[in-house]
């Protein structure tokens, strides 16, 4: 069984894409740590992500088995990913790891922005996870709390507008996905709705086969 979850960032889809994988007893790939990976090599080779030859390089050159570094959680590495990510390169050399662990035996949970759309387009369930982008903003204010709003609110808008707006693969929710707005959501019931709507959609396809 493939579970995909896209959405946009904060939306909630890596707690809940988390949430899936523990539930169903399946792996997890958090695959914005890849293109996050492949945004801080890229800053730290002192380079520019707007480099299309050189983040492909370094996406080519990527260790996945090491991506527990903290720094990929920063935001000049979040803003680094979202621009090498519009690389067609970059993500070309991203797809065989992804698709990869999106067909070992048994199944896999994949969160990201292209998962239902261009990994895993054949997956058997697809949540589209968002909320709104104020509401986004302050979630992720809240794990920085010395962050000024306004600014991790801009941020957030700029990634948005790059990650939707790109040509490579952009975010957007797959025809037979399923929208979960967690707008309105704490952590627990959006895990709760998220976990009810893969339910129901697995019990449908089990009926009709
Ligand atoms: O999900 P996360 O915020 O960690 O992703 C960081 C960036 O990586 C996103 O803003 C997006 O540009 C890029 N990304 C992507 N495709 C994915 C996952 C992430 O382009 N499947």
């Amino acid at each position: 069984m493939v579970i995909a979850v896209d959405g946009p960032a904060a939306s909630g889809k890596g707690t809940i894409a988390r949430a899936l994988a523990a539930h169903f007893g399946l792996p997890h790939m958090d695959t914005g740590s890849l293109y996050r990976a492949v945004g801080l090599a890229v800053l730290r080779a002192g380079g520019d992500p707007a480099d299309a030859a050189l983040a492909a390089k370094c996406a080519r050159m990527l260790d996945v088995t090491a991506l527990d570094d903290p720094a990929l959680r920063e935001s000049a590495t979040a803003r680094a990913a979202s621009v090498i990510s519009a690389h067609p390169e970059v993500r070309a050399a991203l797809l065989e790891c992804q698709r990869g662990f999106a067909r070992q035996p048994g199944g896999a949970v994949l969160d990201g922005r292209d998962i239902g759309t261009v990994i895993a387009p054949d997956a058997d369930i697809k949540i589209f996870v968002t909320a709104s982008l104020e509401v986004r903003a302050r979630r992720r204010q809240a794990e920085t709390p010395e962050r000024d709003l306004a600014v991790v609110h801009a941020n957030l808008a700029e990634r948005d507008a790059r990650d939707s707006g790109r040509d490579a693969a952009p975010l957007r929710q797959a025809e037979d996905a399923i929208l979960l707005d967690t707008s309105a959501m704490d952590r627990e019931a959006a895990i709760a709705r998220a976990i009810a709507l893969a339910e129901a959609r697995l019990a449908e396809k089990t009926a009709l086969r």
